[in-house]
């Protein structure tokens, strides 16, 4: 089953909703960065939350997500688009803990609480959107629900969850994000919390096989949803040898001598999708030339 999101309205246009399910989006973030349990949930509920908040985009536009709750795992830094395309990555990927009181994953412990929850967008104009809030939980949808609500001032609720296999793998991952428009009006917040509160777990869900426009007719059982779209989401990274060498470039002249001289040639690893890339001393060499003769 391929991940998806979709957007939708319920209560005549009144509430937004999206929902996703992002099992194998979450399972290559895993595999890529190598975390382990309660780190892999930590970082597929800021992955498929990031996702949705894409979603809000439009074209060109990016949004990063930076998680810093000075816990065990160190900072989670998520970045998605409007064409569903995501990627993420922990500071230490190796972190796990006994399940919590609840019986789930202490995402909590893992990321700490002392701290900030901070979103970057760039919109495509001259000044970059940033907003940040103060960590409310450490368990991620909470504090995406207060950062929504109170740095972009449209009240919501996220829910995310993620479901590890035995051997670590993911067996299910999946969120949602509701908003509520200003003209809605009381009876339907307090419809909509009531709702909530009875949702099953997100992560349940997808592993019973529920689809994202399942779950948002499991939420709003009461009216209609009407779904608007419906988009693939995708790990995706951005980096490329191209990229890598243009940083280079950038260095000066002297610095690229010291990498030939002292390494024999350089060494980049990206963070997001741990791909490395090596240059040669040739190919070193070669940047070395294009920024003297610039
Ligand atoms: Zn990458």
């Amino acid at each position: 089953m391929t991940d998806y999101l979709i957007k939708a309205t319920a209560f005549d246009g009144m509430i937004r909703a999206y929902a996703a399910r992002s099992t194998q989006t979450v399972e290559e973030a895993r595999r890529r960065q190598d975390t382990w349990a309660t780190g892999s949930a930590a970082l597929g509920r800021s992955l498929t939350i990031t996702a949705m908040m894409g979603a809000m985009l439009k074209g060109d536009q990016t949004l990063t997500a930076k998680i810093e709750g000075n816990g065990p795992l160190g900072a989670i830094v998520a970045d998605g688009n409007a064409r569903g395309e995501v990627r993420a990555y922990v500071v230490n990927p190796h972190v796990d803990f006994d399940l919590n009181p609840q019986g789930k994953l202490d995402v909590a412990r893992a990321v700490g609480v002392d701290g900030n929850l901070s979103v970057v967008k760039d919109l495509g104009l001259k000044d970059h959107f940033t907003g940040q809030v103060p960590l409310v939980t450490g368990e991620i949808s909470e504090d995406f629900t207060y950062y929504l609500t109170h740095s972009e001032q449209i009240p919501a609720a996220v829910g995310a969850g993620v479901l590890i296999n035995p051997d670590y793998t993911v067996l299910a991952a999946g969120g949602f994000i509701v908003q509520v428009m200003p003209e809605a009006d009381e009876d339907i917040v307090d419809q909509l919390e009531k709702d909530i509160e009875t949702l099953p777990a997100i992560s349940k869900l997808i592993e019973q096989g529920y689809a994202p426009e399942d779950i948002l007719h499991q939420l709003f059982q009461q009216t209609e949803v009407n779904i608007h779209e419906q988009l693939p989401i995708q790990f995706r990274c951005q980096c490329s040898k191209e990229r890598v060498e243009r940083a280079i470039s950038s260095l000066g002249n002297e610095d690229i001598q010291t990498m030939i001289d002292e390494d024999h040639g350089a060494e980049a690893n990206c963070h997001f999708c741990n791909e490395t890339y090596y240059l040669t001393v040739d190919e070193l060499e070669n940047l070395k030339h294009t920024t003297r003769e610039n």
